[in-house]
């Protein structure tokens, strides 16, 4: 017997609808070169379906990709809804990435069209050659455009002369909607490819409380730029919801950031932890008036109970998510409340509802959620990648099994079903046959007052096969040895895992979405400190 619900496929229309029909009076604010932009939601949807004539003039194909090298701002935020809703595919390249990479990424997603934001062609020039795309349209931010890019159709332009679509669906719920590559802080980037329906269920998803909890008469403000796993999803769960949404533009420093919590009396705030470590001290030093701020949204990596408590006594609820971008990208979830204790340990919360997990051993075991047994975590749910864009990429058929994704994670998970991430399995340090889990060490570090941020990687070792070494930002004003961190190590880990070289840096290296780029790290050390050893023995 079929039921005898109504048959409503779960497309972006849907949440494009909704953005106009009940967001009148709720803004989307963007920074830009040229000043502050502020249009409603309705107003957006207007502009949406200009954009989706456009796309038809141009002539991109259905399915076509349509690429975008833009900051985070309103543009860019109607092509996540015109280019999905017309039917065609979006493709948000990485701005912070090596040119070679960008090349690489628009190649690799067949990009036909990309959009461009005017502050952003004099770092595409040098590539204007080479790009592999038909047609590049210069969004007009208010900047100078580079003169490689100097005769391109202008977004403006081609909107005001456009005729509004009559409505925004064409696509099916299982349609491709956009491409997203990993930030390749392991390996190679990796093309995920979302569907409407992934995107519209994610952000359902989104909205509730134990999730992102995004809700009317929120303003938020997503510091994760729209080029990162569609920025969490937040412009479709903030157009759902619908909440005011806050762009930062280009300049994400933390006093740039505060001046605009100010000014826009943001409550919500999403981003990765090291930019929460600046932010804290921003927050400390009270030269703003940021007590607007309800909530913050923090994943993609490790939040340092410590981070959090900083923001619990200022009375900020502290989200800890985990999830990657094969995952759209929520996986797991805490909320940390203020006037509740701080965490006692990093653990990365509860599966959201929609995800489901397992455990997994070497040999290919399910493992009991006991809270000791490790193994690699799996993932399934309908907003959960099951291949990659490209068909012969070989992880393919190492990533995906039995309708599960292999998350790349090792983790341990308790009856409660609290996960606790114990390491990616590729930062894995193996000494004498033996696991050292370098995030472990990381949090152990991080727990030091005097230490601001932590890396741990591994190295060659004659005898022991590898041994880790830890990578040390001092927290402002301190000054901790190398020796006295140790020595604190040794109460808080096994002995034979405290590494052989801890080293104090002034920062870290950063992948192009910001996350501790611990391949550089391996890069730049791992010889040397593998020839210092064998010099010594
Ligand atoms: P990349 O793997 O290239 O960094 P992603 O941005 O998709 O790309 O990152 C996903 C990975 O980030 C996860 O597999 C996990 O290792 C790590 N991660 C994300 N959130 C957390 C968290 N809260 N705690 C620990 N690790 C996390």
């Amino acid at each position: 017997m079929d039921g005898l619900m109504q048959d409503v496929p779960l497309t972006i229309d849907l949440i494009a609808r909704r953005a106009m029909q009940v967001g009148a009076d709720l803004e989307v604010v963007s920074v830009e070169p040229a000043g502050v932009d502020r249009r409603t939601w309705t107003e957006i949807g207007e502009r949406v379906l200009r954009l989706c004539t456009v796309l038809d003039e141009i002539g991109v194909a259905p399915g076509g990709r349509v690429g975008t090298f833009a900051w985070n701002g309103h543009r860019h935020l109607e092509l996540y809804f015109a280019v999905p809703c017309s039917g065609r595919v979006l493709h948000a390249a990485n701005v912070r990435l090596h040119r070679d990479q960008v090349e690489y990424a628009i190649r690799h997603a067949e990009d036909q069209i990309l959009f461009v934001d005017a502050s952003l062609t004099g770092t595409l020039a040098p590539l204007r050659d080479r790009l592999a795309v038909r047609d590049v349209v210069v969004m007009d931010d208010g900047a100078e455009v580079d003169g490689a890019f100097a005769d391109c159709p202008r977004y403006e332009e081609l909107l005001a002369a456009a005729e509004p679509a009559e409505d925004f669906a064409r696509a099916a719920e299982n349609d491709a909607a956009s491409v997203c590559f990993t930030s390749g802080t392991t390996g190679n980037p990796q093309a995920v490819v979302y569907s409407h329906r992934s995107i519209v269920l994610h952000a359902m998803g989104a909205l509730m409380v134990d999730s992102h909890s995004v809700r009317r008469g929120d303003v938020v403000l997503p510091l994760t730029p729209m080029f990162h796993v569609n920025c969490w999803g937040l412009p479709y769960s903030s157009a759902l919801a619908p909440a005011k949404l806050v762009f930062a533009g280009s300049d994400t420093s933390p006093e740039a950031v505060a001046r605009l919590i100010e000014s826009e009396r943001a409550t919500v705030l999403a981003g990765i932890p090291t930019f929460w470590v600046q932010m804290a001290d921003v927050f400390a030093e009270g030269g703003y008036d940021l007590s607007s701020v309800q909530r913050i949204l923090c994943g993609g990596a490790e939040a340092a109970p410590s981070l959090i408590a900083r923001y619990l006594e200022r009375g900020i609820d502290f989200l800890h998510a985990w999830g990657m971008t094969e995952m759209s990208p929520s996986g797991t979830a805490v909320w940390h409340r203020s006037g509740e204790d701080p965490p006692a340990e990093g653990a990365q919360g509860v599966p959201v509802p929609g995800v489901e997990l397992r455990l997994v051993a070497d040999e290919g075991s399910v493992l009991p959620w006991d809270g000791q047994s490790t193994g690699e975590l799996e993932a399934r749910g309908p907003w959960i990648a099951r291949a990659y864009l490209d068909p012969d990429d070989d992880s393919n058929a190492t990533r995906f099994h039995d309708g599960w994704l292999r998350t790349g994670d090792v983790a341990r998970i308790a009856p409660d079903g609290t996960v606790t991430i114990v390491d990616r399995t590729k930062d894995l340090v193996k000494s004498g046959g033996e696991w050292i889990s370098s995030l472990e060490l990381e949090r152990a570090l991080v727990a030091h007052t005097e230490v601001a941020e932590a890396a741990v990687i591994a190295f060659p070792h004659p005898r022991w096969g590898e041994r880790p070494a830890a990578f040390v930002v001092p927290a402002s004003g301190s000054e901790p040895s190398p020796e006295e961190l140790k020595e604190f190590l040794q109460g808080a880990v096994a002995s034979w895992w405290v590494p052989d070289v801890i080293e104090i840096v002034a920062e870290l290296p950063r992948t192009g979405v910001g996350k501790h780029d611990k391949r550089r790290l391996r890069a730049e050390h791992a010889s040397r400190l593998a020839a210092s050893v064998e010099a010594r023995t």
